[in-house]
């Protein structure tokens, strides 16, 4: 959830400091401003919405994949391929999924971006219509799930039955739609996060169905202020 302020505040200074017109709003930041309404609808968190993935300054491997990948957002939708992005903290994994999505969200595919404890919190909530929740995130083009670590400690034993069941079933959809998906996490061992059956479920899926990248290189946070 994005503050609505926060985006109206954004977009209005994209215009202020606008170098091509000096504020008085011209074709350019009027079309940096209809982008930042679509990352905010995609729930691309703000702090990303200013960065470009060719400043990124970490493992040169990464970076050329993602380039890769920005380069052709159709191959890569039309691939299906799904990613899991493993490394430390503050190695740009998430700013590498953010500029994915970026791309993939201007170019028209309906995008979105969440985390792990997004997810739990949602299907816990007597406000949320599990199964509606559950199509957002089965129905999107590309889907980022951030923090998927196992740091997370689910609430109750059924909060985390709730998410094994209901995450081995977005995937597995996702997979069988061929729609892209990444998964960032800073946990080593991506298979431990879950626990006995979905621990086994999850590991069958990735290994079938996703690639494992691991991210290394420098913490990215000592030259940015972003993640
Ligand atoms: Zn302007």
């Amino acid at each position: 959830m994005i503050p609505k302020n926060k985006i109206l505040r954004y977009k209005k200074l994209l215009v202020q400091n606008c170098k091509s017109c000096n504020g008085e709003s011209c074709s350019k930041c009027i079309s940096s401003s209809a982008r930042v309404d679509i990352y905010a609808e995609c729930e691309i968190p703000p702090t990303y919405w200013p960065l470009a993935f060719k400043d990124f300054s970490g493992d040169s491997n990464f970076k050329s994949l993602v380039s890769d990948a920005l380069r052709d957002i159709d191959g890569l939708y039309d691939s299906g391929r799904s990613l899991i992005f493993t490394g430390g903290l503050g190695t740009g994994k998430t700013y590498a999924a953010c500029s994915i999505l970026k791309m993939a969200s201007v170019s028209g595919y309906n995008s979105k971006y969440t985390t792990m404890a997004t997810i739990i919190s949602s299907m816990l909530s007597s406000n949320t219509d599990t199964l509606s929740y559950t199509n957002v995130l089965i129905g999107c083009d590309f889907l980022v799930i951030d923090e998927f670590d196992s740091r997370w400690i689910f609430p109750s034993e059924k909060a985390e039955q709730m998410f094994g069941s209901s995450l081995e079933h977005i995937l597995r959809m996702r997979f069988q739609n061929g729609t892209p998906t990444i998964l960032c996490s800073n946990t080593p061992d991506v298979d431990s996060i879950l626990c006995g059956d979905f621990g086994k479920a999850f590991k069958s899926l990735r290994s079938k169905h996703m690639e494992l990248v691991y991210v290394g290189g420098v913490d990215f946070r000592r030259f940015s202020e972003n993640g």
